[in-house]
């Protein structure tokens, strides 16, 4: 009788741990892991300066040193994985990083599949052509042949599957990088490219002979990290975050690597 009692209690106990342990949708506790392993992996696409790029062997930019400081929040190393932009969330959902930090804008169709910090960064999409391009505005785009980087905002703005924007691209062409896109425009293979206005500025400024920015803004964007759903990990980014810009080291982090005109 004794026996039995104690086993039921220790059944009990143990269902009461197992279902604590997992309270909301994601994992356990995503910071407990993080400090056991004493490292919290970031995913991002290093294609995109200045947020995110390569300088020689090492990976930097804005988004980077908000990660860093996100990493030194919680006493831990900082890992960097480096993939395609449209494999950030299926990789992000699929437990291999804890959370997305890519110059990501907050899209309410993201938000299906992860949670998103408080923005950080306002964004909207750009215009480059070449020097000599009859287009001049949006509307000039009907009809012609864009570039975009694959699964960004820059390509749903273009092909306008929701029929919400005002402008009929005749073609899509999608790349892995912003790069390629714009060797392409210079090549005479595309129109246009649209990407996000600070890197357009970062392209135009390496090719500044062939290509130019428009000065129009196509959209209003927010940059924020991405994170599972439900991880506990969100409120750690979010006090980062409220941090930095408090402190000003948001401003100094930015002002690094966008310098004002
Ligand atoms: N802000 C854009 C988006 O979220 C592009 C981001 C990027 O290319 N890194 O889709």
């Amino acid at each position: 009788m004794k026996i039995r009692w104690t086993a039921a209690v220790a059944l009990a106990a143990l269902t009461a741990v197992t279902f604590a342990g997992c309270g909301g949708s994601g994992s356990a506790s995503a910071t407990d892991k993080i400090k056991k392993a004493g490292k919290v992996v970031m995913t991002t696409n290093a294609e995109f300066e200045p947020f995110e790029y390569k300088d020689g062997d090492e990976i930097t930019g804005i988004d980077i040193e908000i990660s860093q400081a996100i990493a030194d929040k919680l006493g831990v190393k900082l890992e960097i994985s480096d993939i395609a932009f449209d494999s950030l969330i299926p990789s992000l959902n699929a437990g291999k990083a804890d959370f997305i930090a890519a110059g990501m804008t907050a899209t309410e169709d993201r938000r299906k599949n992860v949670d998103f910090s408080e923005a950080y960064f306002n964004a909207s999409q750009a215009i480059i052509v070449t020097v000599d391009s009859e287009i001049a505005s949006r509307t000039d785009l009907n009809g012609k042949i864009v570039g975009v980087q694959q699964g960004t905002t820059g390509d749903s703005y273009c092909t306008n599957e929701d029929g919400s924007s005002d402008v009929q691209v005749g073609e899509v062409k999608r790349y892995p990088k912003g790069m390629d896109a714009v060797s392409d425009l210079i090549a005479g293979r595309l129109d246009a490219v649209v990407i996000d206005n600070f890197p357009a500025e970062k392209l135009v400024g390496k090719n500044a002979d062939t290509i130019k920015k428009l000065d129009e803004a196509l959209t209003e964007e927010e940059y924020a990290i991405a994170l599972p759903k439900g991880s506990d990990l969100t409120d750690t980014v979010n006090e980062t975050i409220k941090e930095l810009n408090e402190s000003g080291k948001m401003d100094e982090i930015v002002s690094k690597y966008i310098s004002a005109e």
